[in-house]
């Protein structure tokens, strides 16, 4: 099965599972659950900094950090980087315990902690096994509000909503109102300096 990066490179999807023969996505219910959570965080994580970025440069200059082109890692445990710090973050995974976290909590934080001691991969550091790809021209994820719409278009009667942070899909009781896609908190946490 062919694999293909949406929205960053980093974790890769079976195409036949992400999309249709058309090369549509598939409708949500019937993607998966890991895959799902995956396309559905990626929504959210494409336009965040590069973790590595924003730790040097903290929230009041957040807009120096370049955007995330690379995600690694678990949903909710991910670690975003940008092409400049990549090295620094494969660095860490390969030779300085990262590997040993991957899959735990304190996967993303661990990494934090390493790099805001100051630590980076040695000068001209290698080690990037994949062929670059412009992010520009990976499939784009479709879009929360599109999400919400293709998930509830082929039912009647009751509603189904996307949980965006872990992309657990819920029915909506009759009489209770669906919270707007713009009422959720989707904050990451950054330690602060
Ligand atoms: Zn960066």
């Amino acid at each position: 099965m062919a694999k293909v990066s949406i929205g960053l490179r980093g974790w890769r999807f079976d195409e036949e599972e992400v999309f249709t023969d058309d090369g549509e996505f598939r409708a949500l219910d019937s993607v998966p659950d890991d895959t799902r959570k995956r396309l559905i965080r990626l929504t959210y994580l494409q336009e965040k900094p590069c973790d590595a970025c924003y730790l040097v440069h903290g929230e009041s200059e957040k807009r120096r950090a370049n955007g995330a082109e690379i995600v690694y890692g678990e949903p909710m445990e991910e670690v975003l980087l940008c092409s400049e710090h990549e090295a620094d973050f494969l660095y860490w995974f390969r030779e300085e315990g990262g590997k040993e976290a991957a899959g735990t909590e304190t996967f993303r934080d661990e990494f934090h902690e390493w790099f805001l001691a100051g630590n980076r991969a040695p000068e001209g550091y290698g080690g990037l096994e994949h062929v670059d790809t412009d992010p520009d021209k990976l499939p784009t994820p479709p879009d929360p509000a599109e999400l919400n719409r293709r998930l509830n278009e082929n039912y009647e009667g009751e509603r189904k909503r996307i949980d965006l942070k872990t992309g657990e899909i819920t029915t909506v009781e009759e009489g209770e109102d669906a919270p707007s896609l713009g009422d959720v908190d989707l904050g990451r946490d950054y330690p602060t300096k």
